[in-house]
């Protein structure tokens, strides 16, 4: 028996262990690899993810470590987007393996005390209105655990998504690639980059100690199964360029497409979808480490809130109404890409109009911020037009009665953030029955004088907001009932 089983540890599932852990939800993870693989595939944070990461005080040993990067790309136009003067505390997309951002996220999960079972696969599932039953091997043999609710971060090729019998429509891919971690026999024979030959081309990125070649094709593999060989890539670089480079000493092979799917439900009763599970897109931008964690993200107050029983109805369903429209930007966005970058001579007009666009800063600051998910809005209630509301509110400067902070620390605990700058006691007093849940904090705030109380999700989205000009924008009770359900018996009048 657990309260919530994860399947996957991947990035979307250790975060979410950490996030359940943090609200003192039981939490046991099963992970079908007895060790972490002894490659990589991500090699990115982008600035989204490091501002939600900072709201637990996880971004900051990251990018000690990392590289910062101001700008970014979108494949097949000829623009550098730039990342300063988006919203964000983090103008930059920080270069770090995958595996190092899963090591601290496994971690930061142990220390929150998550079990988290290596060399352990889910097999079968099943759920009725109370439970689901999960049948998980292991190499000894076979053990059923029983969960009030189970959620796949268990990939692209997600069991749970299939047993649970969760549609996963989208489009076809169109390319094929192979990838191989290898070193070049003349580390002068190819350039860093694409380099185009009779037959296709080939791209090679830098990475410590080896390179990475990729190859694409218009042709599906004869067997998508077949394990990629070194002789395999090595025939397809030298088919695409018309001549002979050695590769050798590979680390890892592997192949990949560019179908774009995405789960028709993220919650199916007791069954929850997250990361790859949810979502599988072209790989254009590197976005997938850093959607699998938005997901967690957003899930895991939601769900341990469900857990406790203080959830009100809506809010599981919630997570699949932000997340799958989040997802459903991010598969239309990596599919742009695509159909821009496969030089088709009818979408040049397009390609030119979409780069004058880009050329003006606004333009470029939007297509910066859609393709990192920086313009992540959420629908709020109430609504009004301030522009934090509904998205992460920025990391700002405070005092509180214990000195100098900032808001990102003040979220550190997972738990809503009722932020009283007045001075005054009322906004404290109207908010008191809902104090089990949200942390009422007094605090100025000398670079925003216009605000005059912030209430934050526990995921950091500007939940409800009283501003000079948005005096109309009341409603707190209603904005506390609404994501953390009615005030505590105690205090209602
Ligand atoms: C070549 C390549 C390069 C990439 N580069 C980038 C990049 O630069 N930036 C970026 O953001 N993204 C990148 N991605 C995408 C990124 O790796 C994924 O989007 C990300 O890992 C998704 O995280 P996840 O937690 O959802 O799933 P995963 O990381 O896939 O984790 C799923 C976990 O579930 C486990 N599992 C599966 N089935 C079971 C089961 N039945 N029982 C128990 N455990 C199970 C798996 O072993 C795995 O550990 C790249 C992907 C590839 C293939």
């Amino acid at each position: 028996m657990t309260e919530v089983l994860i399947v996957g540890a991947g990035p979307a599932g250790l975060l979410l262990a950490g996030e359940l852990r943090l609200a003192g939800v039981d939490t046991v993870v099963v992970e079908r690899h007895a060790q972490r693989p002894g490659y990589c595939r991500g090699f990115n944070l982008n600035a989204r993810a490091l501002d939600l990461l900072a709201r637990r005080g996880l971004a900051e040993r990251l990018i000690a470590e990392g590289r910062q990067v101001p700008h970014a790309a979108f494949s097949g136009l000829p623009v550098t987007l730039t990342l300063a003067g988006t919203h964000t505390d983090h103008p930059y997309s920080l270069g770090i393996p995958q595996t190092r951002v899963e090591e601290i996220l496994e971690a930061h999960a142990l220390d929150l005390g998550a079990d988290i079972r290596r060399g352990h696969e889910l097999r079968t599932l099943e759920q009725d209105s109370e439970s689901v039953t999960a049948t998980v091997t292991t190499g000894d043999g076979e053990y059923r655990v029983r969960a009030a609710y189970l959620v796949g971060c268990d990939g692209g090729r997600s069991t749970v998504r299939k047993q649970a019998g969760i549609d996963f429509p989208g489009t076809e891919a169109t390319r094929f690639f192979l990838l191989g971690d290898v070193e070049l026999a003349d580390p002068e024979a190819l350039p860093f980059g694409a380099t185009t030959g009779p037959g296709g081309s080939v791209f090679v990125i830098p990475r410590p100690g080896y390179v990475r070649v990729i190859t694409s094709d218009r042709q599906p593999p004869a067997d998508k199964d077949t394990p990629v060989t070194l002789d395999l890539l090595q025939t397809a670089v030298d088919d695409a360029l018309g001549r002979h480079i050695e590769l050798r000493a590979a680390r890892w092979l592997t192949r990949y497409g560019n179908a774009a799917r995405q789960a028709a439900q993220y919650v199916r009763g007791r069954v929850i979808l997250a990361g790859d599970a949810a979502h599988i897109h072209p790989p254009a931008g590197a976005i997938g480490v850093n959607v699998a964690l938005d997901d967690a993200f957003n899930l895991g107050w939601k769900l341990a809130a469900t857990v406790h029983g203080t959830a009100p109805a809506h809010l599981l369903d919630s997570y699949h109404t932000e997340r799958h429209t989040a997802g459903a930007r991010v598969l239309a966005n990596t599919r742009a890409q695509v159909l821009l970058g496969d030089a088709d001579d009818r979408l040049g007009p397009i390609a030119d109009l979409l780069t004058r666009v880009a050329g003006h800063p606004e333009g470029n600051r939007a297509f910066a911020e859609t393709i990192t998910g920086l313009d992540t809005r959420y629908e709020m209630r109430p609504d009004s037009d301030h522009p934090w509301l509904g998205r992460l509110a920025p990391d700002l400067a405070l005092t509180t009665g214990d000195g100098p902070t900032r808001l990102a620390g003040l979220l550190s605990s997972g738990r809503g953030l009722l932020l009283d700058l007045t001075a005054g006691s009322a906004i404290r007093e109207s908010a008191a029955g809902w104090a089990d849940r949200v942390d009422i904090v007094t605090a100025t705030c000398p670079d925003h004088p216009e605000l005059h109380a912030v209430l934050l999700r526990p995921d950091g989205h500007t939940a409800w907001l009283r501003a000079a000009g948005h005096e109309h924008a009341d409603g707190l009770h209603q904005a506390l009932q609404h994501w953390h359900g009615p005030a505590a018996p105690s205090d209602v009048p």
